[in-house]
């Protein structure tokens, strides 16, 4: 059972969120809680270490990061043993939570939940602390922002187990309920779905922990920690037949970089890519158009955080290679999901006509077997995501009551 910041902001809600895990418990089950950090703790941590230092060595944010989970978990640990219960709190170290040593951003290479399985014999619900581990250098490391989910997950592999993702929205939607207000929650999504809603915007799940579950065959449940209603199963299914929409999702936290006079010959995009990676960016659309007159231009998207980051980057590749950049910083990318678009023509070319039909100019296409995501104006992305909806009503409301007879 895992539990977001919001679950877990105040003392009350940590004793709700202790309540949820005996009940749990109560039923024979044995319970392993993974929590983040209290509210916005991270963010304050973060600003704090901003402030004695621009760029704060990252073996000690990790010392500095990883206090916020452990705060909860002890906090946790203490409410149970309230309640008249046993309980255990962990630190990722000690739930044997191995990672590489890239502080900050760290690789789970190896769980050993020994600590884990001796408590729980023992009759203990373990709470452990979400987002860290600790390196094969032996020093404390994190995960990654909202890494809790993908501890959770990685836990669950390990031990054999369902993975509930607790969190302050009831499951995941046919597309945020924020802008589309008749949006529904799904029952089900596939694991490769998920994939796509999660590296498209899609916020209820961190997308290493989807990708973490899929390729452990891990079945998550994603529901609300203040409402006893199902929320959404991410499983396969294979009984059922894909849905050609499932959901609709959206960035506003995107720029995209376009770079021209783009050598063509071999070796270029590597060139570019490989400097980009070495810099720890993640780029994810990358388009580059027919040459037509001996240099290319090719355009990528990175997260908008990354952007100063990236300049270093980007101006040093364009003095060795003799190219031209600039940033798009007013697009947003709005994406339509659905394992049965594989199977079923048409999907793409109803997407532009209804932005056309809006009058909405479609500045970047990419597709994927299950995805075709559009990039167009910012201030659009509201509008687009509501004009979307509606025009594909009919496959989104299948989705929604065919996931449900599952
Ligand atoms: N507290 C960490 C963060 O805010 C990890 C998490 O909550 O998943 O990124
Ligand atoms: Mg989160």
């Amino acid at each position: 059972m895992k539990f977001g910041g919001t679950s877990v902001a105040d003392t009350d809600k940590i004793r709700n969120v202790a309540r949820r895990m005996v009940a749990t418990h109560e039923t024979g089950r044995p319970t392993v809680g993974v929590v983040s950090a209290m509210g916005e703790t991270t963010d304050t941590l973060a600003a704090l270490a901003a402030e004695v230092s621009p760029r704060p060595h990252p073996r000690e944010m990790d010392m500095l990061l990883s206090t916020g989970e452990r705060i909860t978990a002890a906090l946790c640990a203490m409410a149970i043993e309230d309640m008249g219960h046993r309980a255990v709190s962990l630190t990722g170290s000690q739930a044997g939570i191995v990672t590489d040593t890239r502080h900050t951003n760290a690789k789970i290479v190896d769980i050993r939940p020994k600590r884990i399985t001796e408590a729980l014999d023992a009759g203990m619900i373990v709470l452990v602390a979400g987002f860290q581990g600790v390196s094969t250098a032996y020093d404390v490391t994190t995960l990654g922002r909202g890494a809790s989910d993908l501890t959770a997950v990685a836990l669950a592999a390990a031990l054999g187990g369902d993975c509930e993702i607790y969190t302050d929205v009831e499951g995941v939607y046919t597309a945020d309920p924020r802008i589309v207000p008749d949006a529904r929650k799904l029952a089900r999504v596939s694991p490769l779905e998920m994939l796509e809603m999660a590296g498209s915007g899609a916020r209820v799940l961190q997308l290493r922990s989807v990708e973490f579950a899929r390729n452990h065959g891990v079945p998550i449940h994603v529901r609300s920690t203040f409402s006893g209603t199902e929320g959404t199963w991410i499983r396969e299914d294979p009984s059922m037949e894909d849905a050609i929409i499932s959901g609709i999702t959206h960035t506003v936290d995107e720029a995209y970089v376009t770079l021209t006079d783009v050598p063509d010959k071999p070796g270029t995009a590597a060139g570019i890519f490989n400097a980009v990676a070495a810099a720890g960016i993640n780029v994810d659309t990358i388009i580059q158009n027919a040459v037509t007159h001996g240099d290319a231009d090719v355009t990528f998207s990175i997260p908008r955080d990354d952007l100063p980051l990236m300049t270093d980057t980007i101006e040093g590749l364009c003095r060795v290679l003799g190219l031209h950049w600039g940033v798009d910083d007013t697009a947003g990318k709005i994406s339509m999901i659905g394992a049965g678009m594989k199977s079923h023509p048409g999907v793409a070319a109803r997407m532009f006509q209804t932005l056309a039909d809006h009058g909405i100019n479609v500045r970047m296409i990419a597709t994927s077997p299950i995805k075709v995501s559009c990039v167009i104006a910012r201030d659009k992305v509201d509008e687009a995501v509501l004009a979307l909806h509606d025009a594909f009503q009919v496959e989104l409301e299948l989705a929604q009551s065919g996931a449900a007879h599952a």
